[in-house]
C-alpha cells in the first residue's frame, strides 16, 4: 500500500550534519510512526506521501524544515522533585516531556541543589542536516493506535495509558 494519512510507516534513517558527520541512525532498529502526526521533520513528511515500501530519499534540510531554531525561552528551571526519580537526575540526562502542547526532547544541563536547569531545545535545533530515509513497511494503523496517537509494537511493551 502507499503512504497516506494514518498509515503506520517503518523507516530506516540516517541523520548527518552538513559536513557529513553521522549524528544519529536507526541502526537496523527501525522507527515506526503514524504518518501525518508530525513525527517526521516537516521537510520530509510531504515527501513520504503516496510512496511505498522501498522508497528512498536523501535530502539536506535547513533548521526550519528540520528541528527548528533554538529558543532560549525553552531553557527552563525546574525543581528536582518534579522528576519521577529525583535521585537519578544528573547533567546530561535526556528525556521527553510535554511542554505546552508539544512533546519536547529535553536535556538536563545544570544542577544546583534542588534546582535543575533543563534545555528543552532539540539537540539538532539550528542545524542544517542531511537525512537518508528508506521506507521498510507501510500498513494501516489500528483503531486503538489512532486513538492513542502512537504505534503499538509487537512486543507488548505498551504501558497502560
Ligand atoms: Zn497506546
Amino acid at each position: 500500500m502507499t503512504i497516506s494519512k494514518n498509515c503506520v510507516v517503518s523507516i530506516d534513517y540516517v541523520v548527518k550534519d552538513a559536513d557529513g558527520t553521522l549524528l544519529e541512525s536507526s541502526e537496523g532498529d527501525d522507527l515506526s510512526f503514524i504518518h501525518g502526526m508530525g513525527v517526521l521533520v516537516p521537510g520530509l513528511e510531504e515527501d513520504m506521501e503516496g510512496k511505498e515500501t522501498g522508497f528512498e530519499i536523501k535530502k539536506t534540510l535547513g533548521p526550519d524544515e528540520a528541528f527548528g531554531r533554538r529558543d532560549e525561552a525553552l531553557v527552563l528551571e525546574v525543581s528536582k522533585e518534579e522528576f519521577e526519580n529525583p535521585e537519578d537526575v544528573e547533567v546530561g540526562l535526556a528525556f521527553q516531556a510535554e511542554i505546552g502542547d508539544d512533546i519536547r526532547f529535553c536535556t538536563v544541563i545544570q544542577i544546583e541543589g534542588d534546582k535543575v536547569v533543563v534545555d528543552a531545545n532539540h539537540p539538532f535545533a539550528d542545524k542544517t542536516l542531511q537525512f537518508e530515509v528508506k521506507v521498510k513497511t507501510v500498513r494501516e494503523a489500528s483503531e486503538e493506535e489512532l486513538e492513542h496517537g502512537h504505534v503499538h509494537g509487537t512486543e507488548g511493551h505498551h504501558d497502560d495509558h
